[in-house]
């Protein structure tokens, strides 16, 4: 790495940085949390990297970055919190069934570490709900191997994880075309 014209501390600082594995999380109203977890997949896939994702929450269709995961073969591990956790159910006991499902297989993923970027997708849902208990998540990810990167996404995401994070972006929603009436477009929201 060239110095690039930064101040000597700033590029120490940089260098001893650079294998730091992030803690990501993407929160807030606004469109783009999954998405924006899913660009940063491509980027890990492009490096040749492996990616394991773990969907908290299962829509009524198979979203299409779900299909366009699957191309990449066995680079990306894909699960699903269990099968009954979707935002229509309002099966409490089935939902955080579901939900303390899938973060054990986040934490089984986290203990192989066979994979660079760890995705918990719509985690901060369960959380929000309370199917998790912020603390044992917080333990979890805490404990995660150093070289990792984990993003979590979800709207509302508790003080607590924003405490421990590296990096936290909120979307925020300024316009959306649901509340002129429009439905979901295939390629853009699923
Ligand atoms: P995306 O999956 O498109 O990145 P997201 O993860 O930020 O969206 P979620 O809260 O997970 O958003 O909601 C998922 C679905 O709701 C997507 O189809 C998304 O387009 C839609 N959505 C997201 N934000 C809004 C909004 N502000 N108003 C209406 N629909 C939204
Ligand atoms: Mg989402």
């Amino acid at each position: 790495m060239k110095n690039q014209g930064m101040a000597p501390r700033t590029y120490r600082l940089r260098l001893k940085k650079k294998s730091k594995g992030y803690l990501i999380i993407f929160t807030g109203k606004g469109k783009g949390k999954t998405a924006a977890a899913y660009g940063v997949a491509l980027r890990t896939l492009g490096l040749g990297h492996k990616v394991a994702i773990v969907q908290f929450i299962k829509g009524p269709w198979v979203s299409n970055e779900v299909k366009a995961m699957k191309t990449f073969g066995n680079q990306v591990d894909m699960y699903t919190a269990g099968d009954g956790f979707t935002w229509q159910t309002k099966d409490r006991k089935k939902e955080t069934a579901s939900a303390l499902k899938g973060w054990a297989v986040c934490l089984g993923l986290l203990s192989a570490g066979r994979h660079q970027l760890y995705i918990f997708d719509e985690i901060i849902y369960a959380l929000k709900y309370g199917f998790l208990s912020v603390s044992e998540v917080r333990k979890g990810l805490r404990a995660r191997p150093p070289l990792v990167h984990i993003i979590l996404t979800g709207r509302d995401v508790p003080a607590e994880l924003v405490k421990i994070a590296d990096m936290v972006t909120e979307m925020k929603d300024i316009k959306h075309p649901f509340r002129k009436g429009w439905l979901a477009q295939a390629g853009i929201d699923f």
